[in-house]
């Protein structure tokens, strides 16, 4: 069986591990340059930030033992927060994109190949690539975001009721270095007016560069009202909300960059760990399923191979 997964994120890379544990050789396509997906670093001359998701949590015994397993790869580390004492915590190390690197072992991933369409042949899929290049696969399994799973589907979503209903919040990010260490005792601020989180990137574990760094994130609602505004208009706009969230003055910063995403946290999720139709070969994972947590979109991953393994073993 010929099988073809896109997007390499958590959920992705999940699922084309444990199909690989299965004995298939998946072949996972992924638009960026990197794996890891919404685990992103972005580098600078100061040191990187980690701009998507800054720590996970888990819950799941298979996912802790994932953990475990980076862990000792030297993939993931522990982040206790002095203030908050919580001692649950992870990130990756030495970016949060470190979470997936040990999952790429023997598999074949193609980084740096969008999927611009797929359509029906016969028994197959036929994957368009943005070069023009085209691959036909028996199955084809989708790990990406539900907005982009419907324009990838096209003609099939009707095959799996209920992704319109699915709802997933934006997020404006700003990456921000300052010359000096800020006056600020805590090294996380969470939910404080318009800032969701924000966090001192040199307080994370095995961080690289001693600049004072931080990344903000602002809340859900106020990503949304802000959402097709200009990063030259956020910058300042999210400084200001990061000064009041704060509650200090802040100098000008040394280096200012915003990143949007468009698709962030899922707030209404689907409520299954995945979608499988064993007639047409194409099945669904991500966070989207479940929760909006890195965790979630292991477990919908690791779901969406179980479903197909089983299917193929019938
Ligand atoms: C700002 C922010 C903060 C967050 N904070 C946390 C947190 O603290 N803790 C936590 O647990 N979770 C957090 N999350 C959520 C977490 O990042 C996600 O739940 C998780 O990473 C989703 O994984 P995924 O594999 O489902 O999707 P993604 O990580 O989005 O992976 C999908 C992949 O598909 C690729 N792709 C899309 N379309 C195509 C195509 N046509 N062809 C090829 N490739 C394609 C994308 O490039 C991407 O790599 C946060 C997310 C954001 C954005």
């Amino acid at each position: 069986m010929t099988l073809a997964i896109i997007g390499a994120g958590m959920a992705g890379l999940s699922c084309a591990s444990q199909l690989r544990k299965a004995g298939l050789s998946p072949v996972v396509f992924e638009k960026s340059r990197g794996t890891g997906g919404r685990l992103a670093t972005r580098r600078s001359v100061y040191g990187g930030f980690d701009h998507g998701a800054q720590f996970v949590t888990a819950r799941d015994a298979g996912f802790k033992a994932y953990l475990d397993h980076a862990a000792g790869l030297g993939r993931a580390a522990h982040w206790v927060d002095p203030a908050s004492g919580d001692e649950s915590w992870w990130t990756g190390t030495p970016g949060m994109s470190g979470l997936v690197k040990p999952m790429l072992e023997g598999l074949d991933v193609r980084t740096g190949q969008r999927v611009a369409q797929m359509r029906r042949e016969g028994p197959g899929w036929v994957l368009s690539l943005e070069t023009s290049e085209e691959q036909t696969f028996d199955t084809v399994l989708l790990a990406v975001p539900v907005v982009q799973a419907l324009d990838l589907l096209a003609g099939h979503a009707a095959a799996f009721p209920g992704l319109e209903s699915v709802d997933i919040a934006p997020c404006w990010t700003g990456m921000f270095v300052f010359d000096e260490a800020l006056p600020i005792s805590l090294s996380v601020i969470q939910r404080a007016g318009d800032i969701a989180w924000a966090a001192r990137e040199t307080a994370r574990p095995q961080r690289e560069g001693d600049a004072e760094r931080w990344v903000v994130q602002a809340s859900a609602d106020w990503s949304r009202r802000y959402l097709e505004e200009t990063p030259e208009a956020i910058r300042p706009l999210l400084l200001k909300q990061f000064q009041a969230a704060a509650g200090v003055i802040l100098p000008e910063p040394a280096h200012a960059d915003v990143h949007r995403w468009r698709y962030a946290k899922v707030e209404r999720p689907l409520g299954q760990a995945c979608l499988w139709d064993g007639a047409l070969k194409l099945g669904l994972a991500g966070d989207w399923c479940l929760a909006a947590r890195v965790e979630a979109a292991f477990l919908s991953g690791r779901a969406l191979a179980d479903a197909v393994v089983t299917a193929s073993a019938s």
